[in-house]
């Protein structure tokens, strides 16, 4: 965590709530409510390691809304876990659900481990402990909290959470719905994975085909060789920097912890991963330009920057230097709001982290729906389709007396999987989110920033369930 703003990143995630709460009309006991963390559950637990030593370990899980149930939010593993960066995630999942219209509080976890230095065994057990010390305090549950990935867990400590939930609870028909990103074979969905970075795709991309927001910003319209920045190559930025490349966009620098890579005619970013892999560092790599300092990259030139490691890396030391016109905030929080200040100031976009990133807990909700129902999608439409499709195209064939091509053929026939179902269910949502953000930007050009638009499209949505649930009549 950066030292450098005078503010804790809950005190933050306050701020920008207290900046756009003066963009609406709800009176302020309700805003305080919203604004509250309702529940805070900290945890201390021992472990016995493999060396023999007993280490106490530090957890959180935090439930910032119950205005809709259940809370959702990810769970961390990192040495920088304290409870006020527990509040401000959890705080920004109850923003981030009710911008993308996903019907969940907001909540968030966290333990203080550094994974790298664990074995798995070790990780095994810290994670199987978090998750029984969440069910004796009714933390976690399908309709009470669904914990699911985030910086440093993936799908195997998913897959160790859903398995001690489900020996804790037995015969619970819906405990696969516990937690969310967990491996295909356990009831997870196809598509979780990349989610995220997709979700930052088509959030961006929507952005860039807005053809007055890219004049004001002296840009092409749309996605085709732009040249983006991407800091982080964990999930979040691999899939990203995949997803810009794969539509015609140059990823020209890759940032991380050992340094950084820069290469004008872009990279692809599974060459990059697969050299770090292999030599344990993203340096050297063949054809590109090291910069040994990797916070360096995010101040070089390029047209939209992806920050997708951890909060607070633009500050307000370096924030003067940022060259990029579009910033997309792929991880949570990562502009300090003197930061956020300043690049306001020089006219650049900040495309707000509390809606770019949301296509993971969009997709975790699709696989919720999946766990609840039983069923994986596209199993009962996908042959009927097929067989529909089939029939317009013979029918469209005999009255033309024209053949489709065999590969044509196969493309208008095709019927829906579940990660085409996914996939268009995640469009569709980053698609509206962008356009209702901007819809109430443009209603309101008071409004100074994205970031505020943002905020007043969530305070909104989370005040009328509030109204609606008569608590605040
Ligand atoms: N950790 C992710 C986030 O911050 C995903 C949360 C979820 O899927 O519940 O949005």
């Amino acid at each position: 965590m950066s030292t450098t703003s005078e503010y804790s990143f809950f005190q933050s995630v306050e701020k920008s709530f207290d900046k756009a709460s003066k963009y609406t009309n709800w009176e302020e006991g309700l805003l305080e409510q919203i604004k509250a963390c309702n529940s805070i559950y900290s945890m201390r637990f021992p472990v016995k390691m493999d060396d023999g030593r007993i280490e106490v370990i530090e957890a959180y899980r935090v439930q910032h809304s119950q205005h809709k149930s259940p809370c959702k939010g990810g769970i961390r593993f990192s040495m920088a876990v304290n409870q006020d960066e527990v509040m401000a995630l959890a705080a920004l999942m109850t923003y981030k659900c009710a911008i993308v219209n996903v019907p969940f509080g907001g909540g968030k976890g966290g333990i203080k481990i550094n994974p790298r230095t664990l074995s798995a065994y070790e990780l095994e057990k810290i994670t199987r402990r978090y998750t029984a010390e969440l069910v004796k305090k009714n933390f976690i549950g399908p309709g009470i909290d669904v914990p699911a990935p985030d910086y440093g867990t993936g799908e195997r400590e998913m897959a160790w959470i859903v398995d001690t939930y489900q020996s804790l609870k037995p015969g619970e028909i819906d405990a696969a719905g516990c937690v969310t990103g967990k491996p295909v074979s356990l009831g997870g969905v196809r598509g979780r994975k990349e989610a995220t970075g997709l979700g930052v795709f088509y959030g961006v991309r929507e952005v860039c085909l807005m053809g007055d927001v890219m004049k004001k910003l002296g840009l092409t319209v749309g996605i085709e060789n732009k040249r983006v920045i991407v800091q982080g190559l964990g999930n979040v930025g691999y899939f990203s920097a995949k997803f810009f490349r794969t539509h015609g966009a140059k990823v020209v620098a890759i940032a991380e912890f050992e340094g950084a890579i820069y290469c004008a005619d872009g990279l692809d970013e599974e060459a990059v991963f697969q050299h770090r892999k292999t030599t344990g560092s993203i340096l050297n790599f063949p054809g590109a330009t090291n910069i040994e300092k990797s916070s360096d990259a995010l101040e070089m030139d390029c047209d939209i920057l992806i920050p997708a490691a951890l909060e607070n890396v633009i500050d307000k030391n370096n924030a003067p230097n940022i060259k990029a016109k579009i910033i997309g905030e792929a991880a949570n929080g990562p502009l300090t709001p003197e930061a956020d200040e300043i690049l306001s100031k020089k006219g650049v976009l900040v495309i707000p982290d509390m809606y770019l990133n949301a296509g993971g807990v969009t997709v975790s909700y699709f696989e919720w729906l999946k766990n609840l129902s039983h069923v994986r999608y596209g199993r009962l439409e996908k042959r009927f389709t097929e067989n529909a499709n089939i029939n317009i195209i013979n029918q469209m064939e005999e009255l033309t007396g024209k053949k489709v091509s065999a590969t044509e053929r196969a493309v208008i026939a095709h019927g829906p999987d579940e990660i085409d179902l996914v996939h268009s269910g995640l469009e569709e949502t980053m698609i509206n989110a962008t356009r209702e953000i901007m819809d109430i930007w443009n209603a309101n050009p008071s409004i100074p920033d994205m970031r505020t638009a943002a905020y007043v499209c969530a305070i909104n949505k989370v005040a009328h369930s509030y109204t609606e649930l008569g608590i605040f009549p």
